[in-house]
């Protein structure tokens, strides 16, 4: 047992010596308020020497807007939205806030304007409160319920077997996909960010869950600059823009009466999935 814990340490520590790729610049600023403002001015992206991911991407939400980002599986939809993070930098072109270079400014400033609500909803081993309260650690308990709430999770916490206190993880109590979505949803609506980022946010959830799912996103996505990754179209129908991600660049791009009427992937992909939605519920 010790050799083989050993030689997992070992990798362990392969990891945590690896050095940070993305360190603030010298004279990196903290940004105080944030309009919102995001464009994408002419981005390119490869992970590795010669393997473009993304070229020549322009996009722009203005404050307060959406954009949806579509497209088909591994066109590089959730590396574009992990750029707005600074998870990772462009290869070429910029990506701004306001119109200041994301490069500019210091990391942790930058995410403290973000939230990141994505498929994998993580919890920490901790009570129920403590996980919600990550989302702005100075939070009230009157606060921490009222986003609880504002996220449709106050009424489950309320049933669990210690309320707010319930321990969650390995040793506590394990909730569905769509719980724990709605607790991060909480967490972000206490951190009360003016960019929300979502990255098939409602994918992993129980179709039970679903609606209530969308329904929270839809009161957080109120008066913040939003931009979607789904699956499913029908999340993103109602964005001021949607940008459809195919074959490394912007395939098609437009509302989505635009799309419907003058585009290809969307409209096809659209009907398809409106179809096979009335099928399931006839
Ligand atoms: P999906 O809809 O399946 O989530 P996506 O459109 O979000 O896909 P990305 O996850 O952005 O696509 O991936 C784009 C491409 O980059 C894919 O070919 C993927 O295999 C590759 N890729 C993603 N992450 C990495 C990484 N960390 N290292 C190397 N290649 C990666």
């Amino acid at each position: 047992m010790f050799q083989r814990a050993s030689a997992a340490a070992a990798r362990v520590f392969e990891l945590l010596d690896e050095d940070v790729e993305i360190v603030d610049a010298d004279n990196a600023q903290s940004i105080e308020h944030v309009d919102g403002d995001i464009a994408f001015d002419n981005v390119s992206f490869a992970y590795a020497k010669g393997k473009t991911v993304l070229s020549n991407i322009n996009a722009e939400v203005s404050a307060g807007q959406s954009l949806g980002i579509v497209g088909p599986s591994g066109a590089g939809k959730s590396t574009l939205l992990n750029m707005i993070m600074r998870f990772y930098d462009p290869s070429g072109g910029s990506v701004s806030i306001d119109g200041r270079d994301l490069k500019t400014l210091q990391q942790i400033s930058l995410r403290s304007h973000c939230a990141l609500v994505s498929q994998e909803a993580f919890l920490f081993n901790d009570t129920i409160m403590n996980n919600i309260r990550y989302g702005r650690f100075d939070a009230t308990d009157e606060e921490v319920f009222e986003a609880a709430r504002l996220a449709n999770a106050h009424e489950f916490i309320k049933d669990c077997i210690d309320g707010y206190d319930t321990v969650l993880g390995e040793r506590g109590v394990k909730l569905s996909g769509g719980e724990r979505q709605r607790l991060c949803i909480a967490r972000a609506f206490l951190a009360n960010p003016r960019i929300l980022l979502l990255d098939e946010a409602t994918s992993a959830v129980e179709p039970e869950s679903e609606h209530l799912i969308q329904n929270a996103l839809k009161r957080l996505m109120e008066g913040r600059s939003c931009v979607i990754i789904s699956h499913r179209l029908s999340m993103v129908r109602d964005c001021d823009t949607i940008i459809v991600i195919k074959d490394g660049g912007i395939f098609e791009q437009g509302t989505h009466d635009d799309l419907m009427k003058n585009g290809d992937w969307y409209p096809e992909m659209y009907n398809l999935q409106m179809g096979r939605d009335e099928k399931e519920t006839t």
